[in-house]
C-alpha cells in the first residue's frame, strides 16, 4: 500500500508541469518570474529570468522597449538574471506582455513570456501658487536645458550594483506632496506630474543616502536648486532635489545612510522641502515603494 502510494506520488512530481510555468527538464529550463502579477502606474516591477544554461545574450521586451537584464549571484541558481521595470505613470491600464528572449551557450534560442495588469493608480490634480520670484524659475529654458542634463544622467546604466540590502529613508519629515500627482503652476496651462515625493521638515535637516552608490551629479541649479544624483548600479538612481547645502560633491561615492546634504528650499519650491526622486531605467517611478521596502529586490 505505501509502495504503491509512494510511486503515484513520484509519477505526478516528474510529469506534471507546475501552472503557469512551461513544462521543462530539470536539464533545460528557461523561466521568468515577476514579482507582482498586478501592479499600479507608477510602480517598479522586478523581473528574474533563471536558465538552466549559460546565456550569450539575454533581453526584455516590455512596452516596445528593449531592457538588458543583469546576473545576480544565487547560491542555488547558477544562470540567474534581473531587471527592474519602472511603469510610467502614464501608462494606460491593461494587459501587458513581458518577453524575454536569449541565447545559450549550445546557440538554443529561448523565448518565454508572462503578462503583467497595470492598474489604474487614481492620481489627482493639485494647483500650485508661486510667489513672482519663483515663477521666474519656472522658464522653460532653464527648465530645458536642466532637464536635458538629468535625462542624459537617467539614460546611463550601469552593470555593476551597490546595494545590497532595501532602501532606506532619504529624510525624516511629512510628506507634503506625493507622487503623480497633475500639477498646475498658478491656474495656468503649464501641467506636469510629479516625478518625485516631496518631503517636508525644517531646513538643516539631514539628508541621506537611500543605499550605496556613486554621486553623479552634485550642482546648484535655478530651478531645481541645489540637486544630487546617486547611481546605485542596475538601472537604479535616486534623485534628492531643492536642498540647502551639498555635503558631497560629483564622483563621490556614498554608503547608505552617509549625510549627503541639509533639506532647504532652492530653486521652485513653495517651502523647505527634499524632492525625492527614483529613476528605474529611465522611467521615474513612485519612491515610496522604494523607502518602504515594499520592491522585490531579491529572488
Ligand atoms: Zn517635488
Amino acid at each position: 500500500m505505501n509502495k504503491l502510494f509512494l510511486l503515484i506520488s513520484l509519477s505526478i512530481c516528474f510529469s506534471l508541469p507546475v501552472s503557469g510555468k512551461p513544462a521543462h527538464t530539470p536539464s533545460n529550463y528557461f523561466q521568468i518570474t515577476i514579482s507582482a502579477s498586478s501592479i499600479r502606474q507608477g510602480q517598479t516591477l522586478t523581473v528574474f529570468v533563471n536558465s538552466a544554461n549559460r546565456l550569450k545574450r539575454l533581453e526584455l521586451t516590455f512596452l516596445d522597449q528593449k531592457l538588458s537584464m543583469d546576473h545576480v549571484w544565487h547560491k542555488d541558481h547558477a544562470h540567474l538574471f534581473r531587471t527592474f521595470i519602472g511603469i510610467p505613470a502614464n501608462t494606460k491600464p491593461g494587459s501587458y506582455k513581458i518577453v524575454a528572449r536569449g541565447t545559450d551557450i549550445n546557440r538554443q534560442k529561448l523565448s518565454i513570456y508572462t503578462l503583467v495588469r497595470v492598474k489604474d493608480a487614481g492620481f489627482k490634480i493639485q494647483q500650485i501658487r508661486l510667489s513672482k520670484k519663483k515663477t521666474k524659475l519656472l522658464d522653460q529654458k532653464i527648465l530645458q536645458e536642466e532637464g536635458a542634463i538629468l535625462k542624459s544622467q537617467f539614460l546611463k546604466k550601469d552593470r555593476r550594483v551597490y546595494f545590497k540590502s532595501p532602501f532606506g529613508s532619504p529624510v525624516a519629515g511629512r510628506v507634503s506632496s506625493s507622487f503623480g500627482l497633475r500639477r498646475k503652476y498658478n491656474g495656468d496651462a503649464i501641467s506636469t506630474y510629479h516625478k518625485g515625493l516631496d518631503i517636508a521638515n525644517k531646513t538643516g535637516t539631514p539628508i541621506y543616502a537611500t543605499n550605496g552608490g556613486q554621486v553623479t551629479l552634485a550642482v546648484h541649479w535655478k530651478s531645481h536648486g541645489k540637486t544630487i544624483l546617486i547611481n546605485h548600479g542596475h538601472g537604479i538612481i535616486t534623485i534628492y532635489i531643492h536642498m540647502d547645502k551639498l555635503l558631497v560633491k560629483t564622483g563621490d561615492w556614498v554608503k547608505k545612510g552617509q549625510i549627503i546634504g541639509r533639506l532647504g528650499s532652492t530653486g521652485i519650491a513653495n517651502g523647505p522641502h527634499l524632492h525625492f526622486g527614483v529613476s528605474v531605467n529611465n522611467v521615474r517611478v513612485n519612491p515610496a515603494q522604494w523607502i518602504k521596502n515594499r520592491v522585490r529586490l531579491f529572488f
